[in-house]
This record gives structure tokens, C-alpha cells and sequence, in this order.
């Protein structure tokens, strides 16, 4: 037997219908900031990725896939969202239209990691983007249609930590101060953090080896290093939040892992998720585009991991979002097996989604069905309804029975109240 490869999932129904359910939240709630969709290519010149992300990233440094095509250019699987909006942004002279411009994207990246509960190879994300802003207020409008986006799928216990990661010529001599406090605790820290000390200093912050983070503690805050700009953009981001009422902690350790990061950075955690708690990251990326041969144009984003969202969805939306969102029409004898393909195409084209029992189950086992996958609604079809253009409506949930008429049905499915419990569950 052919089996997926090691860190992919098949997403298979009922699950499916949590996935779409968050996407539809998603395109709603970006979609009424001003988003727009951009769908941008699965895989990009392997470059890309080395100049954004940066070449000492750990993404970059091991967990690319990355492979030569039949002409041996080298082609990289993506790692992550925002490069590929970048190149877009670039190529497609996206900078002739009104600024800013607020992007979303729906997903799947890939990334080589170790297998764990909770990270795979292949992942979905979900992001946002402003580009053409450099304003706090952006940063404070990106973090409001996240923090809606997450009270929409019913979260209550988020936290959203928040930091300042300087300017690039502030982190240039953080790198510096970070050296000269780990160099002398070398060997306190793990092999990758050691290559990282040489390389990247500021990743060493990021590791989650236990070690590398007690010796990272002592080692002065990048906010106490920065400068005046970037101290003063992250207050007047603060002083948005703190006016919005959207919780958040500071959390000077922040340092994310992704080298175009400056400024604002931040991320969501999920007290539900034990280490893999980081549901959502971000920040500002103002020499992106840039880095990549464009003009200085900023831009401020976040991606939100949709397999580990998925896992925590708050029991409301997630019971909403399964049940089954169907009438189930049971055609009992021969004449309305004839008729029933036509009654439903009728209740279908007037909005009532319809599933018909096809197989030629007799009544008891239609109704063990129904029960068995969680139809609300059956409605039966004999020979009586048939010449009386009625069906017999048993609602599973209230143990009623009543008769519906072929026409009645759309104002019988609007009214009930199981169809309109999940407009009511996506209401803040
Ligand atoms: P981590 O620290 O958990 O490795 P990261 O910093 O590498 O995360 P980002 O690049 O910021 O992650 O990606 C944004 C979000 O995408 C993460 O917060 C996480 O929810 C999700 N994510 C990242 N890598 C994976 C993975 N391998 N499997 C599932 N989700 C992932
Ligand atoms: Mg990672």
C-alpha cells in the first residue's frame, strides 16, 4: 500500500467542514478591513526565500524543500507567505495602485521538520498583509482584524505578546551585544545555537532548547538597545491596542524567526497548545521588498497556523461548524424514487441544501442513519406525500413530526433554529 509521505495529513470529512468554516471567517473578517485575496505560486525560485527569510534561519538552513526542475533551476517548495506577496508585489508592479494594499492568503507551506504532535511538513497558514503602510496605525489595524478574527471562532483565552525588535541598524549592534554576553557561556549552549552565535546571534534568543534559554535570559533586551524610532512606533502601536481594548503582554524576549522582521513583531499563544503554543506570528517588514531590488516600501503582516487552530477551536464554533447543514430526503417506494431528484433540485435552487437517500434504505435504516451522522432534518416521501405534494418533516432534534409542503420547505429551513445557529456562532 502507497502511503502519504511522513508529515502530511489527508483532511477528510467532517474535519473538512471545520476547515472551511475558519476560512469563511477568515475571508469575511479580512475581507470587511479591506482585505483582498492573492494567491501566489506553491513553489518560487530558491533564492527568494535566501534573501528574505535570510540565509541563517533556521527555515532556510534546514527546513526547505528544495530541488533542481528538469533544466536545473533551483525551485524551493515555500516555506512561508509573506516572500511570495513580496516578489508579487514586485513583479506585478503592484505599486502603481493606491496604497496601502491589504493582502490575505489561504494555504498550504512545507517545511522539513522533525515530527511532533502538532507540526507537520506540509501545513496550512493563514495571513494577512498591509503593504504601502508604515504607520503605527497599520500595525494597530492589522492586530485588530487578527484579534477579531480570533474572537469570531469564539477564543476567549489568547494572548497576544507583543515586542520591539529595533531597526536594522539597532539590531546590528544587538547582534554584538548578544555576543559578547554569550561567548563566554559557549558551551552552555546547544550545537545549532552554537553555529547561530557565529552566524545570527539573534536567533539564539529564539531557541527552545531549555539550556539555550537560561543562559538567553541574561542577556539585555533588544528594546533597551534600540532607538528612539522604533521605541517610539511600538508605544504609539501599544497605545492603539491599549485604546481598542485588545489584550497584550510585552514580552521583551520576542524575537521571531524569520530575519526581515523589524519594529513591531509579535505572536498568539495558546495556553491549550503546551510547546507548539504559538498559533500566529508577525510583524513589521519595512526593507523587504527592498532586500529584494524594489523601493523602500513597508509592509506589516501576520500568518496564523490553521493545523494548530484547528486542534484548539473553541467547542461552539467546531459543533456548529459539524452539523451536518442538510435536509435528508428519503424517498420510500417507487414512484417518488422517480420524483425525488426533482424535488430536491427544486428545494436546492431556493437555498436548502438537500441530501438525498440514494442507496434505497428502508425507513428504519434511514432514520439509523440520520441519527448515526447527525441529520437534524429528514424528510420522508411515500406515496401519500407524493400525490398530496407534501413530505413528512421529523425533526430528529425536537422528536416531532409534522407535514411540510414541497413549497414550505425553504421557509421551514430558514426558521430553523439549527440552520441559523451558525451565522449566530460566528457572531462576536
Ligand atoms: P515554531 O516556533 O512553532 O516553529 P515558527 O516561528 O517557525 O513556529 P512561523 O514561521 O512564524 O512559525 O509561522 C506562523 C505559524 O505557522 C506558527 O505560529 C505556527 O502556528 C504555524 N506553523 C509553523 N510551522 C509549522 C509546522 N511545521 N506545522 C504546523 N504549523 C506550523
Ligand atoms: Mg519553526
Amino acid at each position: 500500500m502507497i502511503q502519504r509521505p511522513r508529515g502530511t495529513r489527508d483532511l477528510l470529512p467532517p474535519e473538512s467542514r471545520l476547515w472551511q468554516a475558519v476560512e469563511a471567517v477568515a475571508r469575511e473578517v479580512f475581507g470587511s478591513f479591506g482585505g483582498e485575496e492573492i494567491r501566489t505560486p506553491v513553489f518560487e525560485p530558491t533564492e527568494l526565500f535566501v534573501r528574505s527569510v535570510g540565509e541563517t534561519t533556521d527555515i532556510v538552513h534546514k527546513e526547505m524543500y528544495t530541488f533542481p526542475d528538469r533544466k536545473g533551476r533551483s525551485l524551493t517548495l515555500r516555506p512561508e507567505g509573506t516572500a511570495g506577496v513580496a516578489r508579487a508585489w514586485l513583479e506585478n508592479r503592484l505599486g502603481d495602485r493606491t496604497q496601502p494594499l491589504r493582502m490575505y492568503y489561504i494555504g498550504p507551506m512545507f517545511r522539513y521538520e522533525r515530527m511532533q504532535h502538532g507540526r507537520y511538513r506540509q501545513f496550512s497558514q493563514i495571513g494577512l498583509e498591509i503593504v504601502g503602510a508604515d504607520t503605527p496605525l497599520a500595525d494597530a489595524e492589522l492586530l485588530a482584524a487578527m484579534h477579531e478574527f480570533f474572537l469570531r471562532l469564539g477564543f476567549a483565552d489568547l494572548e497576544i505578546h507583543l515586542n520591539n525588535l529595533g531597526d536594522p541598524e539597532d539590531r546590528a549592534r544587538y547582534q554584538d551585544v548578544i555576543r559578547a554576553a554569550l561567548e563566554p557561556r559557549r558551551s552552555e549552549l546547544c550545537a545549532d545555537c552554537q553555529r547561530r552565535l557565529d552566524e545570527n546571534p539573534l536567533r539564539v534568543l529564539d531557541c527552545k532548547v531549555p539550556s539555550c534559554q537560561v543562559a538567553a535570559a541574561d542577556v539585555p533586551a533588544l528594546d533597551d538597545v534600540a532607538g528612539d524610532a522604533s521605541r517610539q512606533h511600538v508605544a504609539r502601536v501599544e497605545a492603539h491596542l491599549e485604546r481598542l481594548g485588545i489584550p497584550y503582554v510585552r514580552n521583551r524576549r520576542l524575537v521571531r524567526g524569520l530575519d526581515y522582521y523589524l519594529r513591531t513583531v509579535f505572536e498568539v499563544v495558546s495556553p491549550q497548545l503546551g510547546t507548539n503554543a504559538v498559533l500566529c506570528g508577525g510583524g513589521r517588514y519595512d526593507r523587504l521588498i527592498a532586500d529584494l531590488g524594489g523601493p523602500a516600501v513597508p509592509g506589516v503582516g501576520f500568518a496564523i497556523g490553521e493545523d494548530r487552530l484547528i486542534e484548539v477551536l473553541p467547542a461552539r464554533f467546531r459543533d456548529v461548524a459539524l452539523a451536518r447543514p442538510a435536509v435528508y430526503l428519503v424517498p420510500l417506494g417507487e414512484a417518488a424514487g422517480a420524483a425525488v431528484l426533482e424535488l430536491a433540485r427544486g428545494w436546492v435552487r431556493e437555498g436548502v441544501p438537500v441530501e438525498v437517500e440514494i442507496t434505497g434504505r428502508s425507513l428504519k435504516a434511514a432514520l439509523k442513519r440520520a441519527d448515526r451522522d447527525g441529520f437534524r432534518v429528514v424528510a420522508m416521501l411515500g406515496d401519500d406525500e407524493l400525490a398530496a405534494r407534501t413530505v413528512t418533516v421529523r425533526d430528529l432534534a425536537a422528536a416531532s413530526q409534522t407535514s411540510v409542503p414541497f413549497t414550505a420547505m425553504p421557509a421551514f429551513w430558514r426558521d430553523l433554529p439549527a440552520a441559523s445557529a451558525r451565522r449566530e456562532a460566528e457572531r462576536p
